[in-house]
């Protein structure tokens, strides 16, 4: 099978480091086993999405040199073919409506809570045979529930991380329309990668928890289920996550600085991938030596002496 791979960020921001190495990992599996690599630009948060945001990420893109086959496609420009993908679950009874009002989610979980136990939506609008749905109430627009399996697991064998399995039992029925109709991130994403054909889906280790929801609506829509490559974070000298406040992370702060493109990619791919004591290589060696087999699966550290030394050598 021809490798598809694919970069989509959400674009509430400037292009962030952590972000270019999820993408330098992605175009370099795909580079190295000849595939495509497709950009794709998660839209779907309109209040948080700017078209500052998709500038400064392709303008980025564009300074480092990290190129790609396809795309950009928007997600706000494909809700046609997700509301037709929601119909499809709808029509196989894999998703069905709730008609909870979000006074009466309040109290279901305040009630939950009080009782020492983990929030969860108790699935009271889930069809079951035998079971009496109440009227639906009138003039009220329910949400899309995705009807998750109610016992066994769901298993992946990431790339870098191993074997992951987790209980159906952890999973709620997962929200996948809003009552105006508009579909949420997860089955978004989803719909993409299947109608994208990716091959193998290289993300932040932070979508971890999104991948047995999104591994069963990919089951349910009978779609193929990709391979997943969760990449560890990358931390700043002290051992905390890179943030904004504290640390540059965005492309454009390092190309005010002054350091070269090729240096910053080179010091990335080293973030939490080696070859040997090789430190100082080119994009063409990178590709020729990438595995995703090599990425470690702990988090890394950055190292700003490493990249000004990297720098002084490209
Ligand atoms: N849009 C998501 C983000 O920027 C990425 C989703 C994914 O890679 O599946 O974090």
């Amino acid at each position: 099978m021809t490798v598809r791979t694919r970069f989509a960020p959400s674009p509430t921001g400037l292009l962030h480091i952590g972000g270019v190495r999820t993408a330098l990992f992605s175009w370099a599996h795909a580079r190295k086993n000849g595939g495509a690599f497709v950009l794709r630009i998660e839209d779907t948060d309109l209040e948080r999405s700017t078209p500052e945001s998709v500038k400064a990420i392709m303008d980025g893109m564009h300074w480092v040199g990290i190129d790609y086959d396809e795309g950009p496609f928007y997600q706000m420009q494909r809700m046609d073919r997700y509301r037709e993908a929601v119909k499809q679950l709808l029509a196989s009874g894999h998703a069905y409506p709730c008609y909870m009002s979000k006074e009466e989610l309040d109290a279901m979980r305040a009630e939950q809570e009080a009782l020492g136990l983990k929030a969860k939506y108790d699935r009271r609008w889930r069809p079951e045979e035998g079971k009496v749905l109440p009227e639906p109430p009138a003039g009220v627009q329910p949400v899309l529930r995705f009807r998750t399996p109610l016992d066994g697991v769901v298993a992946w064998d990431d790339l870098v991380k191993g074997r992951i399995e987790i209980g159906n039992i952890e999973l709620d029925d997962l929200i996948i329309a809003r009552p105006d109709g508009t579909p949420t991130y997860n089955f978004c994403v989803v719909v993409d990668d299947w109608d994208m054909g990716i091959t193998q889906v290289i993300r932040g280790d932070d979508h971890v928890n999104n991948t047995p929801r999104q591994i069963h609506i990919f089951n349910a829509l009978g779609a193929v289920v990709p391979q997943f490559a969760h990449l560890p974070m990358i931390h700043n000298d002290q051992g905390q996550k890179l943030s904004k406040r504290r640390d540059a992370v965005s492309v454009v702060d390092y190309d005010r600085a002054g350091y070269l493109p090729e240096a910053l990619l080179n010091y990335l791919a080293r973030l939490g991938w080696g070859h040997g004591d090789d430190e100082c290589f080119t994009m063409a060696q990178f590709v020729e030596w990438f595995d995703l087999k090599d990425v470690s699966a702990s988090p890394s550290r950055f190292d700003k002496e490493k990249l000004l030394w990297l720098n002084a050598q490209h």
